[in-house]
């Protein structure tokens, strides 16, 4: 018989088999959430559990003390709620959750949400449709058409990285949330010209096609066309024509039904774009789509002639003074390689201004009147990112950054958790643990990514000299200046799985990097345009052209970050480099929040079947590896040990001092008192505990010494 129990740090024998074991024993029984120590560890039921996050569920959380027992994400909600409240560590809090794709990162964040959310509804009585919990839970469905799409993994996977930030006013159980701001990492734009095979454009195009009403449908031009090449009708499945009203009525609730006409015009010109093809006929390039060009140029406000010669031919400067030079293009990919740029610029200054407008309605809501200056804003953020990933084939610059990100929070993770808990236990003269060093030393591979010499400075560098390095150059390049810190870096053998021609080498154009989480191959194809992702000067200036005003508030916003992005010389950031710096900000974020974990876990990598059961759905070596991945054996080796709460002697005492039967003698110092209280409460004494230089407490400690404190007073 396997040990069940609700937190792996409980288990007598702590090795990776003993707490699969218990994992999936809990998830036989329909247990899927488990604690690891203060991190959650949420099992992927792999199907709907109806009563698993009901309102009486909430309530339930809400106002019991089996939270800090039960395992739940509703019980990370409300601990997190109460450090907030209470003012435990620092000021502000963090959840991180993450986990591979389709793991249910994205799934627990909501939930998360939601019981956020009712948590106010609740405090408020009436609740009140300009009420920011109602707006939050409205730009859900609404990022989630534009930014989600059907992959091969998850039928809704994520396509950008999220941070919720809930912003509270107020101390203790007035604490009150009065606003919130979204903020976006990284969309992955590629995927509105081109899908993988298996795989769908965002779920937008779909519900459009699927519920715009026909009168609408014929206005942008969008009927009897056999295929869309961007996004198929025949993919259209039956939910999309649901969610379409669902999109609809977020935007009505978030007042946005102006932004949603024009919405569906750029989305409409963009189905046209993709439709265009090209040919050349007496050295003049033209086309047989001319009628998808001219609706595109009537959608966008522009002119169709010169929306045809943006693609078409390339204007050349040499430098600024000089005049430029006007060459067509070359061949049909480079006509298709410059309409697919306008088609994701498009798409990615939509995306921004759309998130805008929700960042706009949910600051300013009825909650924050009144009371703003009185207290200092407290955070409470949310941040969903998407996992790690690695394909058999061509990874590219995309799993470059994901993963690179992954390795951040991963390393922030290992240092600020597992070292402070380690050093901190071993000087209070608690316990002392022996940590894998492995698990440490993974963090220089940071430095092998972002650092000076490293992947992404030779990358960075190619990109701003622009001489014209071919891909196995690049290749080269980064393989050599990592050459000499192999560890972490390495050239990748061709895998025996592709063909192999003749048995003279072949120029190489594969590196790999050992991630925490395993070994990824990358390809250096295309990554340098990648990562340059440039937008051409003429594209920029036809559409400042448009007559149409909603390009005109894309532009107004886009043109703004445009220029900021050149740097001195008038060379544009790279996508690496942006990505960096917004990651630098988000780790800064982190940095003043006490951070709590969810590592979601994934018991399958096969489809989800409802009719098989849980023990069918369990794959062992599978969750073997995301465990060990995300540093879960090694959180609970610490945690068995740790307690989450920790504050100064001082503080202890002025907290409970009443709890010290006598009065407060001015002679006793604070950890006398500390000590007395403890011996006054003998069952507080697992649970709070009096430490060389400061107090360890359990939340359950510190809710009991609370609950005395009021009941002595
Ligand atoms: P991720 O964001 O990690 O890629 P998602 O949160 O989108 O993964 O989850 C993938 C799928 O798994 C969901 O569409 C849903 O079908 C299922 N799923 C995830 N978490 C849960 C849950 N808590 N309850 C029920 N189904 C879930
Ligand atoms: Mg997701």
């Amino acid at each position: 018989m396997h040990e069940n129990i609700e937190d792996l740090t409980h288990l007598k024998k702590l090795d990776s088999s003993t707490v699969l074991q218990c994992l999936q024993s809990r998830y036989k029984q329909k247990q899927f959430y488990t604690w690891a120590g203060p991190t959650l560890v949420a099992l992927n039921p792999l199907k709907d559990v109806p009563d698993l996050y009901s309102k009486r569920m909430m309530h339930l959380f809400a106002h019991e003390s089996f939270t800090y027992k039960t395992p739940h994400i509703f019980a990370l909600g409300q601990r997190t709620l109460r450090h907030l409240q209470w003012g435990l560590g620092k000021t502000h809090q963090a959840i991180v959750v993450n986990g591979e794709s389709g793991a249910g990162k994205t799934c627990n964040a909501l939930y998360l949400l939601s019981f956020l959310a009712a948590m106010e509804t609740n405090n408020n009585e009436v609740p009140n449709s300009s009420n920011i919990e109602v707006l939050l839970c409205q730009s859900n469905p609404l990022l989630e058409a534009l930014g989600n799409a059907q992959t091969l993994k998850n039928e809704n996977s994520s396509r950008f990285g999220k941070l919720i930030r809930l912003v509270y006013l107020g101390e203790g159980a007035s604490t009150q949330l009065v606003s919130a701001h979204i903020e976006t990492y990284l969309l992955e734009s590629t995927r509105v010209a081109r899908q993988a095979a298996g795989e769908r454009n965002f779920h937008i195009f779909y519900q459009m096609l699927a519920g715009l009403s026909d009168s609408l449908k014929t206005e942008l031009e969008l009927k009897d066309v056999p295929i869309w090449e961007i996004a198929s009708e025949r993919d259209c499945n039956a939910v999309d024509e649901a969610q379409f009203h669902a999109t609809v009525a977020a935007l009505e609730k978030l007042s946005l039904e102006d932004t949603a006409n024009q919405l569906w015009k750029l989305l409409a010109a963009l189905l046209h774009l993709g439709n265009i093809k090209f040919t050349v006929t007496q050295e003049t390039w033209t086309t047989n789509q001319r009628h998808h060009l001219e609706s595109a140029a009537r959608l966008l406000g522009l002119n169709s002639n010169e929306l045809f010669q943006v693609f078409t031919v390339r204007n050349f400067q040499a430098g600024t003074k000089s005049p430029a030079v006007v060459r067509p293009c070359s061949s049909q990919n480079e006509c298709a390689a410059r309409r697919d740029t306008l088609i994701k610029l498009l798409y990615r200054m939509m995306f921004d201004t759309v998130l805008e407008s929700v960042n706009e309605k949910l600051q300013h809501t009825n909650n924050d009147q009144g009371q703003g200056h009185l207290f200092t804003p407290k955070y409470l953020c949310i941040l969903d990112l998407y996992g790690f990933e690695s394909f058999q084939y061509g990874n590219s610059l995309e799993q470059l950054c994901i993963n690179y990100a992954n390795e951040r929070l991963q390393y922030y993770f290992t240092i600020n958790y597992l070292k402070e808990q380690q050093v901190h236990l071993a000087n209070e003269g608690l316990n002392s643990i022996d940590l894998d060093e492995n698990v440490l030393d993974k963090h220089n591979l940071i430095s092998f990514l972002d650092g000076p010499v490293s992947v992404f400075g030779v990358l960075n560098e190619e990109c701003y000299l622009n001489r014209g390095c071919d891909d196995s150059q690049v290749c080269i390049r980064i393989q050599s200046s990592l050459n000499e810190r192999t560890k972490g870096v390495r050239s990748m053998p061709p895998s025996p799985r592709m063909p192999r021609v003749s048995r003279t080498k072949a120029p190489p154009v594969e590196f790999a990097i050992s991630h925490y989480a395993g070994l990824v191959s990358y390809s250096t194809v295309a990554m340098l345009d990648k990562n340059r992702d440039q937008v051409p000067g003429e594209m920029m200036s036809l559409l400042s052209k448009s007559k149409s005003p909603f390009i005109k508030l894309l532009l107004g916003k886009d043109a703004l970050i445009f220029n900021a992005t050149h740097t001195m010389n008038g060379r544009r950031h790279t996508v690496l480099a942006k990505f960096k710096n917004s990651l630098d900000n988000l780790m800064r974020i982190l940095n003043a929040c006490d951070v709590h974990y969810v590592r979601c876990i994934r018991p399958s990598v096969s489809e989800i079947h409802y009719t098989s059961s849980p023990s069918q759905r369990w794959d062992q070596d599978y969750v073997d590896a995301q465990l060990k991945a995300c540093g879960v054996i090694d959180t609970i080796k610490v945690s068995s040990f740790g307690y989450p709460i920790r504050m100064s002697h001082e503080e202890f005492a002025t907290r409970y001092q009443y709890l010290s039967s006598s009065r407060r003698d001015r002679n006793l110092d604070a950890k006398e008192i500390c000590r007395r209280i403890s011996e006054n409460y003998p069952q507080m004494a697992s649970e709070v505990r009096v430490g060389n230089s400061q107090m360890y407490a359990t939340e359950k400690g510190i809710e009991m010494a609370e609950r005395w404190k009021l009941q002595v007073r």
